[in-house]
């Protein structure tokens, strides 16, 4: 039984030393280096934090397998990480590390963004020579933290979702009961380091020791490069989002290659349309298709379904049942009456081992999202109001309906719209803004009201504060911003007005 994810490292040095675990574009790691890495770069980050444990330690990730070393060499030194990608705005990264105010940063991107100034940042690869001292770790216990990965925040301020080891041993064994995966798996790793899909690739590679090919940003939008990478280096086992799926529909790829040995295709972040799946089982027919759905606060994933047939266009791939070891079930909306019957819309709720120890350093938000069960009685139950409608089929399994608040989904990125307004409206010139998300053209619409119009000015600023997914595509100024009877941003009428 392990107590942390580092222990499946140890166990596999030892079990298939020369056995490559990770490989990128220009470096490969064998686990025994992996964990010889992990373990020296441990025993300095302990002298470097006065051996203090379960302290944050930012990590400037690449698309690289040195952020995975770094990784479980802060695991292994009992602390945690934050994985901090180098190339988001100064604005957003100082949001960041003012919530997370790490003691060290290490970077292994090579790429030392202006916001860690003032921070003490050492090079994974100053740290990572001589030989390591087994045991490596530093008495973990399953309920500390592991990472912390930021998620967008409605007031502006991202979120930082705090997971445990237990957590994600809970993950990785509750994923190997139910799918195909074993030391033969090799995956194809697409989502940053800095986005919870991701855990998956690193913690079901390190737990089957089996492979993880790290896949370049830019083979994304050149097909026949990423199919050439796919099928030398032999990946069958896809953990990628949606938008991922859909880029290689669009861009046209199948017509001339796809993924040969791809034999597991696990997709999640938000729905897949039918006609998308259509695309990839007419050229994969004998793989196995997972819809993986949960939020990053109950630790990847809760509930699954396993594609078993073709489904009509426009008809939903329902999201499933839960995962061994988690309770997902509906309570009505904002409310706390168990929903259900087939059909009957309500709020998906979380119990169980993969729930987020909370935010870091955030107890008001914390203890909204993660609240009391109200059906369980005479105990304390941990649960997690997820935000999201669905309703139960005919079968039982779980249809995704869509969000409760404004959260959504765009380019797999999970934006809060507040978070959007509140840049805008710390712009001086700008009074109130509002913004909207048109699903059918997928496009982010920001409505302003200001002393004057002035889109350009606007842009520049949102660009200083935001990542370039939450800089909107449609930009509306008003004297004055219609309002609802509330003295709100009427969205119903700006929604029927521009986006319909
Ligand atoms: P994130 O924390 O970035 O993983 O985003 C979690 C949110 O993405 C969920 O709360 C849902 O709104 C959405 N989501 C995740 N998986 C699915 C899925 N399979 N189908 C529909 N929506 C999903």
């Amino acid at each position: 039984m392990a107590n942390g994810v580092t222990d499946w490292l140890w166990e596999a040095a030892c079990a298939c030393p020369a056995k490559t675990a990770f490989s990128d574009s220009s470096e490969t790691v064998t686990y025994w280096e992996l964990a010889r890495q992990a373990a020296s770069a441990a025993k300095k980050i302990r002298r470097m934090l006065d051996g203090e444990k379960r302290l944050p330690v930012g990590v400037l990730i690449g698309r690289n397998a040195a952020s995975v070393t770094a990784f479980l060499a802060v695991a292994a030194a009992g602390c945690f990480y934050v994985p901090l990608d180098p190339s988001l705005p100064e604005k957003r990264l100082r949001d960041i590390l003012g919530v997370v105010k790490p003691r060290l940063i290490l970077d292994a991107s090579g790429k030392v963004p202006a916001a860690v100034q003032g921070y003490a940042v050492a090079p994974l690869s100053e740290l990572t020579g001589g030989e390591a001292e087994y045991p490596a770790d530093a008495g973990i216990m399953d309920s500390d933290p592991l990472y912390c990965i930021f998620t967008s925040g409605s007031t502006g301020i991202p979120k930082g979702v705090l997971i445990s080891h237990r957590s994600v041993i809970n993950m990785a064994r509750a994923f190997s009961t139910v799918l195909p995966i074993d030391e033969s798996s090799v995956f194809g790793n697409q989502a940053p380091f800095d986005f919870d899909v991701s855990v998956k690739d690193i913690y079901l590679t390190l737990y089957h020791r089996a492979r993880t090919v790290i896949l370049e940003k830019s083979l994304f939008s050149i097909p026949k490069r990423l199919m050439e990478v796919l099928n030398r280096e032999r990946v069958n086992t896809l953990v990628w989002s949606v938008s991922a799926m859909k880029i290689l529909s669009a861009l046209r790829t199948f017509r001339s290659a796809y993924p040969e040995h791809a034999r597991l295709i696990m997709f999640s972040g938000e729905a897949l349309p039918a006609r998308i799946l259509g695309e990839w089982q007419d050229v994969l027919p004998d793989a196995q298709y997972v819809n993986l759905y949960g939020p990053t606060e109950i630790t990847c994933n809760c509930a699954y379904y396993r594609v078993n047939r073709r489904f009509a266009d426009g008809e939903p791939i329902p999201v499933g049942k839960p995962f061994d070891n988690m309770n997902v079930f509906l309570l009505s909306p904002g409310g706390e009456s168990p929903v259900t019957q087939p059909g009957e819309v309500g709020e998906i709720c979380v119990t169980g081992a993969g729930l987020a120890l909370g935010y870091y350093a955030e107890p008001e938000k914390t203890a909204r999202a993660f609240v009391t069960n109200p059906l369980t009685k005479g105990w304390d139950e941990r649960m997690y109001r997820t935000g999201d409608l669905a309703k139960y089929d005919a079968d039982g399994n779980l249809v995704f309906v869509g969000r409760a608040d404004s959260q959504v989904k765009y380019m797999g990125f999970r934006i809060e719209l507040g978070e959007i307004e509140t840049a805008a409206q710390s712009v001086p010139f700008v009074q109130s803004a509002c913004c909207l998300f048109d699903e059918r053209r997928e496009e982010l619409w920001l409505f302003y009201q200001a002393d004057g119009q002035n889109d350009a000015a606007l842009l520049a600023a949102l660009r200083e504060k935001l990542p370039s997914h939450m800089i909107p595509r449609r930009v509306r100024y008003f004297e004055i911003l219609p309002q609802n009877r509330t003295g709100k941003p009427d969205r119903g009428l700006l929604r029927q007005t521009y986006l319909t």
